[in-house]
């Protein structure tokens, strides 16, 4: 048994691999002992990862805002807390927050013999993630308290 206190500081996710303000808590880093990564990724409103792909695939579970994610290929899904999402080994795709929510994953995934976990392409776009569906449409958001014009 290893007990690591809360000592590990919060990282910024790197502008190359993210667009926007992300926040990063490790909650366990691959080594010798285990390839298995984990993190509590912290976006903020318009945040996202850039395009990437696992070796291995990743689990993201949503504990917190509303959040997007998309495969190469397919639409952008609305995703809530409760909700987890399985990337396939080699599947390129991105996650993040929506324009005006935060959103917060767990992420796991394991490292390959090299040490790798990710393996990151070109950002998502502003046209691209302008594509996300409206809350109100395909979210199952609440119903706006009013609308201004
Ligand atoms: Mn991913």
């Amino acid at each position: 048994m290893q007990i690591t206190r809360n000592t590990v500081e919060t990282s910024a996710g790197p502008a190359d691999w993210f667009t926007g303000s992300v926040y990063i808590d490790t909650i366990a880093a691959p080594g010798d002992e285990s390839p298995v990564g984990a993190a509590a990724v912290h976006f903020t409103p318009g945040a996202r990862t850039a395009w990437h792909t696992h070796p291995h695939g990743q689990t993201i579970w949503v504990t917190e805002g509303v959040g997007l994610c998309q495969r190469e290929g397919g639409a952008i899904e609305v995703i809530r807390p409760g909700d987890r999402v399985f990337f396939e080994p080699g599947e390129n795709h991105w996650h993040g927050a929506t324009p005006t929510r935060l959103m917060t994953h767990v992420a796991i995934h394991r490292a390959d013999d090299h040490g790798q976990a990710v393996d990151w392409g070109r950002h998502v776009s502003e046209e691209e993630y302008a594509q996300a569906p409206a809350l109100e449409d395909g979210g199952h958001d609440l119903p706006r308290a009013q609308s201004r014009h």
